[in-house]
């Protein structure tokens, strides 16, 4: 059954309810699930011509799929990028955008403050096969003038950064990147597009897991890369027919229908975290609270003017403690008095995560690394989901107000 194409200027919660190029087939109001790896060709001329490139159509799963093609037309279209293409999860997003884009001899800037795993990509792996890496300060723009080299291809950051909430100013470095002769990839999972848009703001790749805010309840790993439909057919298409960091079907579907409430979990999960963070600002167990919605974040103009006047969902703070050695005990005891929260590594999930990032996520740094990126012993990260505010501080008074 054929429909009528959408509209031109819709609104954001309305494309991310109704954009999807898998039309009815039998009428189904919920957009179908295309379970099947491989595409039957009409005849063999056809499937000739698709096979050459010569003819739009469905060949085969690894390299494109109906569900797949809706679940990256309905985020393109949220990230305000002509396409988007699909991999089966945050880091082999990273790692198409690195095999695409980079070949040895060329130059990366990245923030040291974004995701380990991309550190550990870019410099590890891909530093194995030539490619030279600078990582710089995550707030001060004129750290990544200061590293611009002639071979430098790409700039990374992502904003707010995990788990201190920092946020860099995607505009200014747009225009760094820009006059460099580079392309800016912006790493969006904290904010989502229902409240940051790089795009707008000069980045000319959109980088997600859709593990995180755009599944939004934890069910599945699932990653894309938000760009221009160039730079996919030339760059994108090719490396994902031969490598296949492909995304599975049924997890483009679960993203899919979870973009469907995006816009209102994420202001949700936002007005959620910003009543938590002020509590826990005002608690006498409570050293700190990195949180870009509070007025005492560093970036808090920058944080309102760059994501739609929220702070996100993800705040962190510092249990207030005499030494180090405390710091750790401290910690563990407030996680360990949660009963509502889940003690789990996991963002964006509707349930609410609780996780010490000095021994989980941070763990493989030394200690002296670990200072150095702020991230202390005492340090408690929560991902705030869409449980009742008051039932959230309940959790975390229990333990706070226990320490001695
Ligand atoms: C989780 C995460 C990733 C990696 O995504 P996966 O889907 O787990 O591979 C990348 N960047 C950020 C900011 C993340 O939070």
């Amino acid at each position: 059954m054929s429909r009528k194409s959408l509209p031109e200027n819709l609104h954001l919660d309305t494309r991310a309810v109704r954009e999807a190029v898998a039309k009815s087939q039998h009428g189904e109001n919920s957009e179908a699930l295309y379970l099947t790896s491989s595409f039957v060709q009409p005849d063999a001329a056809t499937a000739a011509r698709r096979f050459a490139g010569e003819e739009e159509g469905y060949i085969y799963s690894r390299f494109t799929n109906p569900t797949n093609a809706s679940m990256e037309q309905r985020l393109a279209a949220l990230e305000g990028t002509e396409a988007c293409i699909g991999t089966s999860s945050g880091m082999a997003a990273i790692l198409l955008l690195c095999m695409g884009l980079l070949k040895a001899g060329d130059h990366v800037i990245c923030s040291r403050s974004v995701f380990g795993s991309t550190i550990k990509l870019i410099a590890g792996e891909f530093g194995k096969f030539g490619v030279q890496s600078s990582f710089v300060s995550q707030t001060d723009v004129a750290e990544w003038q200061a590293a611009v080299k002639p071979n430098t291809k790409l700039l990374f950051a992502e904003t707010p950064t995990n788990p201190l909430t920092e946020v860099c100013d995607i505009r200014a470095l747009a225009d760094v990147a820009h006059a460099a002769g580079a392309l800016l990839a912006v790493d969006n999972c904290f904010c989502s597009p229902a409240l940051q848009q790089p795009a707008k703001l000069g980045a000319d790749l959109i980088i997600h897991s859709g593990t995180k805010y755009l599944d939004g309840q934890g069910r599945v790993v699932a990653g894309a890369i938000c760009c221009s439909k160039k730079l996919i057919d030339e760059k994108f298409m090719p490396v994902m027919r031969s490598a296949g960091m492909s995304l599975s079907p049924f997890n483009a579907w679960v993203v899919l229908k979870g973009m469907e409430t995006l816009g209102i979990r994420m202001h949700a999960q936002s007005d959620n975290a910003l009543a938590l963070a002020s509590w826990l600002e005002q608690h006498p167990k409570v050293a700190r609270v990195h949180y870009p919605g509070l007025k005492s974040h560093p970036q808090h103009a920058l944080a309102l003017r760059q994501q739609s006047g929220k702070g996100g969902a993800v705040l962190s703070f510092d249990v207030k403690t005499g030494d180090v050695e405390q710091a750790r005990k401290h910690a563990f005891h407030v996680i360990d008095q949660t009963r509502v929260m889940s003690i789990t590594a996991n963002l964006g999930d509707t349930k609410t995560t609780i996780t010490h990032p000095a021994s989980t996520s941070h763990g493989r740094l030394t200690e002296e690394q670990r200072l150095a990126a702020g991230i202390g012993q005492g340090l408690i990260r929560v991902a705030v989901g869409l449980e009742h505010i008051d039932d959230l501080k309940a959790d975390l008074a229990r333990g706070l107000d226990t320490l001695v």
